[in-house]
């Protein structure tokens, strides 16, 4: 909770580590991998900022039905981690949707006050005619589609085209690419702009060897958001992504008792992430 000398706001940022697959493998992460059958973790992710009074969610992670359904492990769940942040969710007024995939939307009636924000195209995208093909349609829940439909009709989710400010210090920004309807998050703190890469980046591989994860809608937008992330973060090290396990252990835990669990990646990470 800070506000600097002029006024320009700033927040904290807790990643939320609430889910995790120890059984993932490299080749169901990356095309053309040379080591398919190579473990490699995959986490799962959601934000909070807070600044005073003023808090704002960035995705409300997975459903644990749909978590068991998809073969992935439940580590905390979403809505009870926000009462560790001293957050009711009941009282949020804002979230912002980076996408509309099952691990990023599980739990929006946890937020019954609160305007939620998408882009525009997403909507369009998982209520149109690319949801016929399996491969498009594949990491979309039907019922959680018909929850937005709801809200959408209910005057309580705000679509919008491409960039948005959603407050002082918090506007989002379409990358598409993963999806068509994805977006990145760009949140002032007191170390600068650290953008929230949500699934434009899984992993910070990703970012460095310049690849596209496997589940793609359409991989030039895919690899043409590492320059939009690079345009719009302070450094390397400002760049947040959503399903890494290195991020957990980079960035210091929120408090007692939730290390690996809660980090505050408005801190400084304990070693550069640009040198992993
Ligand atoms: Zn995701």
């Amino acid at each position: 909770m800070s506000e600097a000398s002029d006024n320009r706001t700033e927040y904290e940022i807790f990643a939320i580590r609430y889910g995790t697959n120890a059984r993932r493998v490299r080749g169901q992460n990356f095309i053309l991998e040379t080591q398919p059958d190579e473990p490699q973790v995959l986490d799962f992710y959601y934000w909070v900022l807070k600044s005073g009074e003023s808090v704002i969610v960035v995705d409300t992670g997975m459903h644990p039905d749909k978590a068991e359904r998809h073969g992935h492990g439940i580590l905390l769940h979403p809505v009870e981690a926000l009462r560790h942040l001293g957050v009711a969710p009941e009282g949020v007024e804002t979230v912002i949707l980076t996408h509309a995939h099952y691990d990023h939307i599980g739990h929006l009636d946890a937020f019954p006050k609160a305007q939620f924000f998408m882009q525009a195209r997403e909507m369009a995208y998982v209520t149109g005619p690319w949801m016929e093909k399996p491969w498009f349609r594949r990491a979309y829940e039907p019922d959680e589609i018909a929850r937005l439909v709801h809200l959408l009709h209910a005057g309580r989710l705000a679509l919008h085209g491409l960039d948005r400010t959603i407050a002082d210090g918090v506007s989002v920004h379409w990358v598409g690419g993963h999806c068509d309807g994805q977006e990145i998050v760009r949140v002032r703190t007191a170390r600068g702009w650290v953008v929230l890469a949500s699934d434009a980046l899984h992993y910070y591989e990703e970012y460095e060897r310049g690849v596209p994860f496997a589940v793609a809608f359409n991989l030039s937008d895919m690899i043409a958001a590492h320059d939009r992330i690079r345009e719009l973060a302070d450094s390397d090290d400002h760049v947040i992504p959503a399903h890494d396990p290195r991020i957990a252990a980079f960035y210091p835990a929120a408090g007692p008792g939730l290390e690996d669990r809660v980090v505050r990646v408005d801190l400084a990470p304990a070693s550069s992430t640009e040198s992993r």
